[in-house]
């Protein structure tokens, strides 16, 4: 990556944290299949519901063993406050019954001590595992200094100039690229924070925004005046071990 857009990532990190502060972790990071599954759960939705189908998920099902036996469409009625059911139990019901037939648990103690790319590489196979979701595992469950690019993130860093890219996915591995040491969660946090506030992708706020100086985006908006409700719960920073062995 240019120093430019590596000076550009610190100095927008140093005025979000100014505005959201640095964002908490859990002191126990949560295990990677939880969290791969939160995820899959998270697609196209609020994290309040999300959240509803992941504690409905492994209230019901306390050790993913036991999904790989059950009916999709009782999955599919666990998990229904997530929308996109269908197609988010096929995900998950595709991953645990490969990771059982290969492991003989649920497990992904296996990408431990990958590299970031080789685990993305791994997670990615499974069908219904995108870059996203893999680079959450990374970042929110093994601490790496791995930032995932959602919608929100995707739009923020091509408007501020950070990158230039069509796709979430292209984003990903430029803004990647050299990423600067130990900021990615609180940079990929806290710009899904002014994302939901201000920097919507219609009529972003702009004017009250932290970034205004430094943001190239040749449509800002200065009309709108944003409603201060910042929507706070972040689904991916409450994943708990709940899931699988026993814990
Ligand atoms: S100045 Fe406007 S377009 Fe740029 S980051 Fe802020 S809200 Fe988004």
């Amino acid at each position: 990556m240019e120093i430019r857009a590596l000076n550009l990532i610190k100095e927008v990190n140093r005025k979000l944290v100014e505005r959201y502060g640095v964002p908490e972790r859990q002191d126990e990071l949560p295990d990677p299949v939880d969290m791969l599954i939160a995820t899959i759960l998270s697609q196209n939705t609020n994290d309040n519901n999300s959240y509803k189908a992941y504690k409905n998920l492994t209230s019901k099902f306390p050790r993913y063993e036991e999904i790989v036996k059950v009916k999709k469409s009782v999955l599919e009625k666990t998990i229904s406050t997530a929308g996109l059911t269908r197609q988010k139990a096929t995900a998950i019901m595709n991953f645990v019954k490969t990771i059982y037939e290969e492991e003989g648990e649920i497990t992904l103690k296996q990408i431990t001590l990958m590299k970031e790319g080789d685990a993305i590489e791994y997670l990615t196979k499974f069908k219904g595992v995108g870059v996203k979701t893999a680079s959450c595992v990374l970042l929110f469950s093994l601490g790496r200094n791995v930032c995932p690019v959602d919608t929100h993130v995707h739009r923020i860093v091509n408007r501020l100039g950070i990158v230039k890219a069509s796709t979430p996915d292209k984003t990903f591995y430029l803004l990647n690229e050299g990423f600067p040491p130990r900021i990615a969660h609180q940079f990929h946090t806290n710009l899904i924070k002014l994302g939901r506030e201000l920097c919507k992708p219609q009529k972003p706020a702009c004017l009250q925004c932290p970034l205004d100086k430094l943001c190239v985006y040749k449509e800002k908006n200065y009309e709108v005046k944003a409603k201060t409700n910042r929507r706070e719960f972040m689904l991916l920073d409450n994943v708990h071990n709940k899931g699988g062995r026993g814990k």
